[in-house]
């Protein structure tokens, strides 16, 4: 048997890869162990540290070398649960819908769906991955009808499954209902529970379907009344589009954690979780679904119905700082007005002696416009952006300091080379992204880097329908905002105030959740979700 041969090779390889791994995994493990005891503070070290290799179907994590690689590529942000979409009386309801959540796509990528009625049965379709390879001429071909609703999915409750791709339809003794949900229920794990020991089987794993159930059980004989009453039993997160055979219901929770919005086109009705998705189809926007509200759009018109009685409004204000799109009216305000502002109030509270204001791309442009705006400091993207790569891709044999993040960003050194540089970025979550970006914006020549931050420090975990890591993953949650300036290599750090975020949207009543930033949560949390967002 020679090395050459390729069988034996591989088999040789797999054990020989397993044990330096171990052994790795160990050192690697002290190494960071021994840094932390002499130097700067060192945040957990996320996953994106290692390569995962696949031998012979089994996975083993080695760091540093190796004969080839997946990466999985982690941005180090929040991401949005999801994104639902709804119409009523329109021919081509399926295809709006369709282009609705294209228009939607960033709030999740997972999975898509829709679901459509004739007025006689509903019918689905969902499917793995993005909007458009998950539906063909072929697929909305197959969902006629005058109504529908839509949901793009980010999983944070749930498996990564096509079972819990939404709408999720089922028949039950009132008839046939689809339904789809963007937000997260704090007490979802108990009722469960309660259902399945009452003997309840569920054909997914995501908190939604607790609503269903909930509806189906009811001894209300009126739609909008067992709506209702499967309402009063959840608490949480929750803008729901719902379809039965000839209606459709918008529902927002009572706090409105969660955007919904309402549009117009021609005779027909709208529902979106962002206005942007009214522009692509010529829809006039309306108004928000307000929290408490549910909405009835059937052949009568509008019906607004209030399920609960008034609570204090807990309005996400990372909706603003991030996740929504700059073009959308979120919370009925202009997404790209509040992240000016953001950024004005940013410069005025951390100004700095700076050449250049540059941005991190693409969510720190319209805080660094309003920077750059107020400190008089010319605006200039020294940081370029790849839209075109995928979640995964190849890395080649040697390894590349800050590959993953190199392949989003790369720096324009003819702007860079020997400039006082003010960076600008929504956020710092776990702080290792940004520590790649100031070191790759520093070997462009920068000879200063001011990072500004356009919201405080993230200190918890949201448990309302964003996937944050758990709190021991935030790095501001266990280091001071010197302890991150000296982890990231920035000169100066600065992020806004807590103030600062309310004056930017305006927030005068207190409409706003800020609990990511005060760990001040509007409601109750179950013990199961606290555990699974605090764990080690
Ligand atoms: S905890 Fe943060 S991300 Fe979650 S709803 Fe509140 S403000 Fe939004």
């Amino acid at each position: 048997m020679r090395w050459e041969n390729g069988a034996w090779n591989w088999g040789w390889r797999v054990i020989i890869g397993r044990v330096i791994g171990a052994v790795e995994r160990g050192r690697l493990r002290k190494a960071v162990e021994t840094r932390r005891g002499i130097s700067e503070p060192e945040p957990q070290i996320p996953n994106d540290t290692f390569t995962r290799l696949k031998f012979g179907g089994e996975d083993t994590l080695r760091p540093g070398e190796h004969l080839f690689s997946s990466h999985t590529l982690t941005d180090d942000k929040f991401h949005d649960h999801c994104g639902v979409f709804a119409v009523y009386g329109h021919p081509e309801a399926a295809k709006l819908a369709y282009l609705g959540l294209y228009a939607l796509q960033h709030r999740g990528q997972e999975s898509a769906g829709i679901a459509a009625t004739d007025g006689k049965r509903l019918v689905s379709h969902k499917g793995m991955g993005h909007v458009a390879e998950v539906f063909t001429e072929g697929a909305l071909a197959g969902l006629p009808g005058h109504s529908a609703i839509g949901h793009t999915r980010y999983s944070t409750a749930g498996d990564t499954d096509l079972k819990n791709a939404q709408p999720i339809m089922v028949s039950c003794q009132k008839g046939q209902v689809a339904l789809a949900h963007n937000g997260n229920l704090v007490n979802a794990v108990a009722l469960r529970r309660e259902l399945e020991g009452r003997g309840d089987i569920f054909q997914t794993s995501s908190d939604s379907e607790v609503i269903l159930h909930y509806f189906a059980r009811s001894k209300q004989s009126g739609i909008p009344e067992s709506v209702a009453d499967a309402l009063d039993k959840v608490v949480g997160a929750y803008s729901l589009v719902m379809l039965f055979k000839d209606t459709v219901y918008a529902i927002r929770d009572p706090r409105g954690f969660r955007p919904l919005n309402l549009g117009k086109l021609n005779g027909s009705y709208v529902v979106a979780s962002e206005t942007c998705a009214f522009d692509l189809i010529n829809a006039t926007y309306v108004r928000e679904i307000e929290p408490g509200e549910m909405l009835i759009l059937d052949g009568r018109g509008l019906t607004s119905l209030r399920f609960s009685p008034p609570v204090p409004h807990a309005q996400c204000i990372f909706e603003h700082v991030y996740f929504s799109r700059p073009d959308s009216l979120i919370f009925g305000r202009s997404v790209q007005s509040s992240r000016e502002m953001l950024g004005r109030l940013l410069a005025r509270e951390h100004p700095v002696e700076a050449d250049l204001v540059v941005p991190v791309p693409d969510s720190g442009v319209s805080a660094a416009i309003g920077y750059s705006d107020e400190s008089g400091i010319p605006l200039r993207f020294g940081l370029i952006r790849n839209h075109y790569i995928g979640r995964t891709f190849i890395e080649p044999s040697q390894a590349i300091r800050d590959f993953g993040v190199k392949l989003k960003l790369n720096p324009v050194r003819s702007l860079l080379d020997g400039k006082r540089v003010v960076l600008v970025d929504d956020s710092i979550i776990r702080g290792t992204t940004s520590r790649k970006i100031v070191r790759i914006v520093r070997e462009a020549g920068a000879k200063e880097v001011h990072v500004r931050i356009s919201c405080p420090p993230t200190v918890s975990p949201c448990y309302y329908g964003i996937d944050t890591p758990t709190r021991k993953e935030l790095i501001a949650s266990t280091h001071s905002v010197d302890e991150i300036r000296r982890f990231i290599g920035a000169d100066t750090l600065g992020y806004l105030s807590l103030e600062g975020l309310r004056q930017a949207v305006d927030d005068k009543q207190g409409r706003y959740c800020l609990a990511c930033y005060t760990a001040n949560y509007p409601t109750t949390v179950q013990e199961p979700l606290l555990a699974a967002r605090n764990r080690e």
